[in-house]
């Protein structure tokens, strides 16, 4: 396979041979470095590039070039290339243009001139860049390849499963290539059960469940050692913040994750407003990085794991899996978050999967290209699925139960929406069937004001119509409220009470249940901000009251 493309553009010869010059020495092994001296040729460059099949890791453009500026060139050429990291050349004075260009064209970053020396100011960040484009990128022949149905829920499944593991694959639709077909005759199983998954090794897994992927492709699912400080229950920002600091701090640590690490971080198209990232990261990239950061320090993260019990025997806590095995601790951090509600309608349980998606379902955007989607829900993540999934469909158009979308949503993106001519909310609208044969072809709506019905017709339906604690798993050992969030700190004292079965001689920590050594943060918490940020904040803060607590046992 030939090496991904590093294209960098400049008018003045002097600096476009520098950069080549630097680019080269640095990059050669991985890279194949393109120069060009004007967004013109640099255009050309770029569709000869696709249709040769090559594929482009990163743009680097000077932004004052006449004729096209550098932000022109990349507004284009990610037209191309989306997935690219684009980088703009700036002088000082340039630098309010480079700002801008976060938002015009999605901009990674942007490097002033001159960037000596390249090893402080110039290959770090590129690295960087070029190492989330990796994560991402798919292999053209030599990777893993699913093979099946678009509109199947099991290929769906198995896609969802490697994309959120961030596992790259090449996805063959049988109904669009007579070759997949060809290709699915010779495979173990054959077309009546799809998907298939080939893999580099030669091997297949016909319609493989999650565990037998995770295991194929080399993720962890079982635990390494027989006893560990502290038992963290699911994998999103709250989880791993707390296996990250409790790793860092010297603690056996272990995570244990049902599906993917991220959780509903990571189904985040693009999150604003986390610190630290002003151009926004996306969730999967924030997962990677949090992971991989947790496991540096010496946490074991298994995934595909569902924990479905929570035991006491004192001084341990113990944690059922899913296949049967138990991890044996003295802390457990319970951080499930949420899962998403039900949408109750007609036709949509038959559906799922055939055009009918919980969440963003960010592998499937491609295959709706072109084509007028809806989106259900009012709240923030309803309107960044609507946002991400404006720029592949023809429209989108959103289904909102309440008057207007400012009362669920943020201010930055009911503007965004407001300034996306393919984007349409029908406020006081709701869902009353999806409709189709085999696939999703249209969705009855319901006017809540004058109870009009209409159908719409749609290839696809989202639904984000929000969450609920996933916490049935220690129902029978912890406080929970009406809702299911698992009470701590002072919430579960009554009176200045402690709670029945309390042996500690002191108050529960802020972020412990009612039984000592168990605790909680993030979403499934009551009284949680709900937040990334918040999440994260509550799961690295756990890790000092874990600390404490480990003195006493
Ligand atoms: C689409 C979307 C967009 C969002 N955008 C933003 C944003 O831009 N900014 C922002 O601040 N917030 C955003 N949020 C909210 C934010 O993602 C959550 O507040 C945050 O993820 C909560 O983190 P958590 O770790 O508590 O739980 P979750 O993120 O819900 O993670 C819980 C994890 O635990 C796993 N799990 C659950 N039960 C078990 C079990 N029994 N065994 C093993 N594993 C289990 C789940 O699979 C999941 O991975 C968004 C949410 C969504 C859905």
């Amino acid at each position: 396979m030939s090496k991904p493309v590093l294209l960098t553009v400049d008018d003045d010869p002097e600096v476009l041979n520098a950069i080549e010059r630097d680019l080269r020495h640095h990059f050669r092994t991985d890279y194949r470095v393109v120069k060009a001296s004007s967004g013109p040729e640099a255009l050309d460059t770029v569709r000869q590039l696709k249709r040769r099949g090559a594929q482009v890791a990163l743009f680097l453009v000077d932004e004052r070039m006449p004729h096209m500026t550098g932000t022109q060139f990349l507004l284009e050429a990610m037209k191309v290339y989306p997935d690219a990291r684009r980088v703009l050349l700036t002088a000082y004075a340039d630098t309010d243009t480079a700002i801008a260009a976060i938002n015009e064209v999605g901009l990674d970053h942007y490097l002033l001139k001159p960037w000596e020396p390249p090893s402080v100011r110039l290959y770090p960040v590129l690295e960087d860049l070029l190492s989330e484009w990796f994560a991402r990128a798919r292999p053209a022949f030599d990777g893993i390849r699913v093979a099946g149905n678009a509109l199947s829920p099991a290929s769906y499944a198995v896609k969802d499963f490697l994309a959120s593991n961030q596992v790259p694959y090449q996805w063959l639709d049988m109904e669009n290539d007579a070759t997949v077909c060809e290709l699915l005759s010779g495979a173990s199983g054959g077309a009546a059960r799809l998907p298939v998954v080939f893999f580099p090794d030669g091997t297949t897994l016909v319609q493989p469940t999650a565990r037998e992927l995770a295991e194929k492709v080399g993720l962890q699912t079982r635990a390494q050692k027989p006893f560990y400080d502290l038992i963290v229950v699911g994998g999103g920002p709250a989880g791993l913040a707390g296996a990250l600091y409790g790793a860092s701090e010297g603690l056996r640590t272990i995570l244990v994750e049902r599906s993917a690490p991220g959780g509903q971080a990571g189904t985040s198209s693009n999150i604003e407003n986390y610190l630290g990232f002003p151009g926004g990261v996306t969730g999967a990239d924030l997962a990677r990085r949090a992971a991989t950061q947790a496991k540096r320090f010496g946490a074991e993260i298994i995934t595909a794991q569902e924990a479905i019990e929570i035991r006491r025997e004192d001084p341990y806590r113990k944690v059922i899996l899913s296949d049967g095995s138990e991890l044996t601790g003295y802390a457990i951090l319970i951080a499930p978050g949420m899962e998403v509600r039900r949408l109750e309608a007609d036709g949509i349980d038959a559906l799922l999967g055939a055009g009918v998606y919980y969440g963003a379902a960010l592998t499937e955007a491609a295959s709706y290209r072109g084509r007028d989607v809806i989106v259900v829900g009012g709240a923030n993540s309803a309107g960044q699925g609507a946002m991400f999934f404006s720029r592949h469909a023809r429209k989108v158009t959103m289904l909102v139960r309440g008057p207007d979308l400012s009362a669920g949503m943020s201010r930055y993106l009911v503007d965004r929406i407001g300034e996306t001519p393919n984007v349409e909310a029908l406020v006081n609208t709701s869902v009353a069937a999806a409709c189709g044969n085999g696939r999703l072809e249209a969705v009855t709506v319901v006017d809540g004001v004058s109870g009009e019905r209409r159908e719409l017709a749609a290839a696809a339906l989202f639904i984000f119509v929000g969450t609920a604690p996933r916490t049935e798993l220690c129902a029978d050992l912890v406080m929970r409220d009406a809702q299911g969030f698992v009470l701590t700190g002072r919430d579960v004292m009554t009176e200045g009470r402690h709670p029945a079965g309390w042996t500690a001689a002191r108050d529960p920590f802020l972020f412990e249940t009612n039984v000592p050594g168990i605790f909680c943060a993030g979403d499934a918490r009551q009284g949680s901000g709900k937040r990334v940020a918040a999440a994260v904040g509550e799961g690295s803060a756990t890790v000092s009251m874990i600390h404490q607590y480990l003195q006493t046992v």
